[in-house]
């Protein structure tokens, strides 16, 4: 059984975030998406929030599960035997970033690797904050984010 987490903020999801689960549906056999409860990051959706919209979206993946979680990646994917985590890499900037994080946790548990899905081009500009930032402004987000969840980030701009 090859079970993966796939950990992030998600704040919001984007097309960016569901191609990743989508592609990962294919490689692995159980997919746990792990929402980031970060209290020391100021985020535009309570984690709550962002459970409910992500698993929303992905109800159509019987291998898709999606929970909220504290503290370190490692000692979470432990917790749920979950021995692989997925992250997606856009471009070099994240490399660099990824790659030292992907090391420690491999030093923290030598059972966990990280595997790493390139994005798909079309998304390689798409990040969570390129949404907060456009909808802010009251921009058009219909390219970067699933239509069902707009009218929730609209209204937190309002
Ligand atoms: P974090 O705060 O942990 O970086 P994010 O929610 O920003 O959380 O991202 C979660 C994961 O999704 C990360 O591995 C990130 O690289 C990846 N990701 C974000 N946006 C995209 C995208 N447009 N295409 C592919 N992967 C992405």
């Amino acid at each position: 059984m090859k079970k993966a987490i796939y950990p992030g903020s998600f704040d919001p999801v984007t097309f960016g975030h569901l191609d990743i689960i989508k592609r990962s549906t294919k490689i692995f056999d159980e997919i746990v998406v792990a929402v980031l409860n970060n209290s020391q990051k100021n985020s535009l959706f309570s984690v709550d929030e962002r459970v409910t919209m992500i698993t929303e979206l992905v109800k159509d993946y019987p291998n898709v599960s999606v929970v909220s979680f504290e503290g370190l990646t490692v000692d979470f994917a432990k917790k749920i035997d979950a021995n692989i985590i997925i992250r997606g890499l856009r471009a070099v900037t994240d490399f660099e970033y990824e790659l030292q994080i992907a090391q420690v946790n491999h030093v923290e548990n030598t059972d966990l690797e990280t595997v790493f899905l390139t994005t798909s081009l079309n998304y390689s500009y798409l990040s969570s904050s390129v949404v907060r930032e456009f909808a802010s402004h009251g921009g058009d987000i219909t390219k970067f984010v699933p239509k069902e969840i707009i009218p929730r980030i609209m209204e937190k701009y309002k």
